[in-house]
């Protein structure tokens, strides 16, 4: 089984719940830059503030300041017992960090599966994505829709709407993601490392193959 995953794909391609699910399955932390960004801007902190901005008009946080802020992340975890990156690397500055990071505590990135879904259902899924501020869950109007429309299955809490999930930041989004992070499909496959896997479908099926690729 390989443990030392990095999930890639553009936003909207599912790494959010996928990742929580293979995190449960396998016993091993995911680690999510994004919510790790989210969570120090609810923190009100300076550098929140910053991030805030940024993240608002769908642009990345700069590599230098996210090699400061994720390295604190990052050391509060055993990497070498296995993990799933959401989120990080996503530019290949990131990416070279990340494994200069990983030699230093001997291990490295032993699985990047690329989550691929098409521009079209990026749009459509992102635009009618709900989530849980309490407890995290993420819902989607036609894809696994809450019980009731406005709030939490799991917790009761109400559901939101994320700020950069609006059609203008997502088409931003999806730049970025085509210029940046797209590249390392091409990184993680000359390290002999990348898996894709398709993500269109049902939640349960996208799941059974990322699994098959894991247990491979
Ligand atoms: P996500 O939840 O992964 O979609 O991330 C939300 C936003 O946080 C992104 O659109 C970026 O603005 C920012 N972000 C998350 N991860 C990174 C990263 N590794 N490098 C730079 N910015 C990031």
């Amino acid at each position: 089984m390989k443990t030392h995953i990095v999930l890639l794909g553009p936003p909207g391609s599912g790494k959010d719940t996928q990742g929580k699910i293979l995190s449960c399955k396998l016993g091993i932390p995911l680690i999510s830059s994004g919510e790790a960004l989210r969570t120090e801007i609810e923190n009100g902190s300076e550098i929140g503030l910053e991030f805030e901005k940024l993240i608002a008009r769908g642009a990345l946080v700069p590599d230098e300041v996210m090699f400061e802020f994720f390295t604190t992340i990052l050391s509060r975890y055993n990497l070498s017992e296995g993990f799933v990156l959401n989120g990080f690397p996503r530019t290949l500055k990131q990416a070279e960090f990340l494994s200069g990071y990983l030699k230093e505590v001997d291990c490295d990135v032993n699985c990047a599966i690329y989550i691929n879904v098409p521009d079209t259902e990026i749009i459509k899924r992102i635009c009618d994505r709900l989530l849980c501020g309490n407890c995290g869950a993420v819902y989607n109007a036609y894809l696994n829709p809450p019980k009731n429309d406005s709030i939490c299955d799991r917790c009761g809490a109400p559901l939101q709407r994320r700020e950069d999930d609006e059609e203008q930041v997502v088409l931003k989004r999806l730049e970025v993601y085509h210029n940046e992070t797209a590249p390392l499909i091409e990184f993680y496959k000359l390290a002999g490392v990348l898996f894709e896997v398709d993500g269109v479908g049902d939640i349960g099926s996208v799941t059974q193959r990322l699994l098959e690729v894991i247990n491979d």
